[in-house]
């Protein structure tokens, strides 16, 4: 991806499509399968697209109004939006990159040619590259999906405009994090720095209540695993999940999102940059230089 970023805009996001269509041709015989949370307040419903690409419905179940995080297929979402017979109105982008709003047109156009649906509200941090957005977002932004309450929080980093998207009733608690934090992994640094990484996953995401699920963009948990295992070998949580993941990949299953804000502190090394094993591994007591030295690991692992 990273001779990607050198070329204009437009071309690079034709050749990350291509590679795209390339890559979920291939891997057709994934399994497709949704599978659905029902919470007392809230479902939300993980819906695998593309090559390891999530898509997320959440719907409020008083109400049942919807919004859907990253519809990079929008045809199937709207097969499950019927299935469920909810309401959408609302879609959230986490960041431009093409397997994440590369569906926002599309969507947006069927919208358009069933205006008995009503009107779709397009949710993204402030960037022209996020198509048919309506409703540009900050941090501590808030709004609805029917009585569940919406926080934004902005997450650059892996993009400048990346948006992590918080959804609470008084009972539970979500977050969508895109690619800025993966069940036991976080994105790569493609447009920020480590200070900005080590703000979103301890200063913002480490904040939030331990009960939170996460709901991530991708599934890489294996792969995170197994390289947080050679960095903290003697860590059994990490040990515990490794197996967890090695078993759902040999079924062919990819069950392990959600996580929780209180498992991934206990598992992902990004986000245990503090601990005091970190300093004597590194030698520093710079936790942001500890963020840099691990994602480079991460990035040749
Ligand atoms: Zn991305």
């Amino acid at each position: 991806m990273s001779l990607l970023n050198l070329l204009p805009h437009r071309i690079s996001q034709r050749l990350t499509a291509l590679y795209f269509t390339v890559s979920s041709l291939s891997l057709q015989r994934r399994p497709r399968s949704t599978q659905t949370n029902a919470m007392a307040t809230m479902t939300v419903t993980k819906i695998p697209a593309l090559k390891d690409n999530f898509m997320y419905l959440v719907m409020c179940n008083e109400t049942r109004q919807a919004a859907v995080v990253d519809p990079v297929e929008p045809d199937r979402v709207l097969e499950v939006v019927q299935e469920q017979s909810c309401k959408l109105n609302k879609l959230l982008t986490t960041h431009h990159h093409w397997d994440h709003a590369g569906g926002n047109d599309a969507l947006y156009q069927r919208f358009r040619q069933n205006p008995e649906w009503g009107e779709l509200l397009v949710y993204g941090g402030d960037d022209d590259r996020i198509t048919r957005l309506t409703n540009p977002v900050k941090q501590d932004d808030t709004f609805e999906i029917g009585n569940l309450r919406v926080r934004c929080f902005s997450t650059p980093c892996h993009t400048k405009s990346h948006i992590c998207y918080y959804v609470e009733s008084d009972q539970e608690r979500a977050v969508f994090t895109g690619d800025t934090l993966f069940l036991a992994g976080c994105g790569r640094f493609f447009e920020g720095t480590p200070d900005q990484m080590y703000d979103a996953l301890i200063g913002k995401l480490s904040s939030l209540p331990d009960d939170t699920q996460v709901y991530c963009g991708h599934e890489y948990a294996l792969q995170n695993l197994r390289f947080g295992n050679t960095i903290e070998p003697d860590n059994e949580d990490i040990r515990v999940m490794l197996e967890r993941a090695q078993a759902a990949d040999l079924e062919g299953r990819r069950a392990l999102v959600p996580s929780t804000i209180g498992l991934e502190k206990r598992i992902n090394v990004f986000m245990r940059v503090r601990e005091p094993l970190f300093a004597t591994l590194y030698a520093s007591n710079d936790p942001i230089k500890i963020m840099e030295q691990l994602r480079s690991a991460k990035d040749k692992f």
